[in-house]
């Protein structure tokens, strides 16, 4: 990740951190009682956290692996098209549904659509 883009995201994240934290330590505290309560509020915090951490390092992974190249067909190894817009795509981790933006390309030759940053981030569903 470049100098620029990597401070403007830590910053997004100690935000996102922050608000974790208010939510934590400041809104509704009276409503968490129990030890069992403040927990499920941690956890739920945290789960959105990491959710985000993933999210990102996702994004940035895709990005680095399609830059420069458009990537070939893995079958007749012609270079792909790339599509204009990048494709809204789903994972369901174990921190909770995770989308993430890919580019697709495609191979006029075989008329199929691949996925040029690789099968790293595949989950074979
Ligand atoms: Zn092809």
């Amino acid at each position: 990740m470049a100098g620029d883009e990597y401070e403007k995201k830590k910053t997004e994240f100690l935000r996102e951190a922050g608000e974790a934290f208010d939510r934590m330590m400041k809104e509704d505290q009276e409503q968490m009682i129990t030890f069992d309560q403040m927990e499920d509020r941690a956890l739920e915090v945290g789960g959105k956290l990491e959710r985000w951490l993933v999210e990102k390092r996702l994004a940035e992974d895709a990005r680095q692996k399609t830059e420069g190249s458009q990537g070939c067909c893995s079958q007749c190894r012609k270079p792909l098209q790339l599509a204009p817009t990048p494709k809204e795509r789903r994972l369901r981790g174990r921190t909770g549904e995770i989308s993430f933006q890919r580019q697709e390309g495609y191979c006029p030759s075989c008329r199929k659509a691949f996925f040029p940053s690789g099968s790293g981030v595949e989950t074979g569903r």
